[in-house]
């Protein structure tokens, strides 16, 4: 079931998005057991995606293929701690406050952190991330932390049936990413796309994709 849905997701992605650039899908674990999200592994998934500590910490050391390692989800400060070093790449950098204690805590363990800005492309009460206005302030602050490198946006677009709102929403996104990469040879990806809207996004230009349903069926919650 899982290899099948693998296949079939890497046998639909495009190898390129129509910017020229490879798509990552990174497959969003949270709720998977680790038996499955090394099913995904060996079935071709090389990077792998979190949205909690705790079952990051939980099943850290029974993933096996060494796949790269993403944080996706709202990630408190105080947590922070137990991430670092063992993440490639953080996506959900959404505040000031979370990006000072990444760095702080990167700089006390001599590493640079791989960091994705969150931005709220639907304004969205429910969702955190910068607001489209706020980006580029917010990138200009984040950029002086010293031991994070900025390497991109994330988003999340909103739940919705109107594809030509998201396809815009899409395209907003692409836009900012190109406007801040321009000035910014580490810009590298822009992470959008979920099960429901990733040919939307890909299309729009986003290069990362993060992929939970469509990789493991349905989420069972516990
Ligand atoms: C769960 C989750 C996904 C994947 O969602 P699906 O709809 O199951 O593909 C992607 N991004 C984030 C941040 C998530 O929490």
């Amino acid at each position: 079931m899982i290899e099948e849905n693998v296949k079939s997701v890497l046998a639909q992605i495009p190898e390129r998005n129509p910017f020229g650039e490879k798509i990552t899908i990174v497959a969003a674990v949270k709720f998977q057991s680790v038996e499955n999200i090394n099913r995904a592994i060996s079935a071709g998934i090389k990077d792998i995606g979190d949205n909690h500590v705790q079952e990051f910490r939980e099943k850290f050391d029974g993933i096996t293929g060494s796949p790269r390692r993403h944080f996706i989800g709202h990630l408190q400060t105080n947590k922070v701690k137990y991430l670092i070093g063992k993440v490639n790449l953080y996506h959900s950098v959404d505040r000031l406050n979370l990006a000072e204690e990444l760095s702080k805590r990167s700089a006390g363990a001599g590493i640079i952190s791989d960091i994705l800005l969150q931005v709220n492309i639907g304004s969205e009460l429910s969702k955190g991330g910068f607001g489209l206005e706020e980006v580029e302030s917010a990138y200009k602050q984040i950029k002086q932390l010293p031991a994070l490198k900025i390497r991109g946006l994330m988003a999340m677009l909103p739940l919705s049936d109107d594809e030509q709102l998201l396809k815009e929403l899409a395209k907003k996104m692409r836009c900012e990413y190109d406007k801040l990469r321009a000035q910014d040879s580490n810009f590298e990806y822009l992470s959008m796309g979920m099960s429901g809207d990733w040919q939307i996004c890909v299309e729009a230009g986003g290069n990362m994709i993060r992929l939970g349903t469509s990789l493991f069926g349905a989420r069972q919650y516990k």
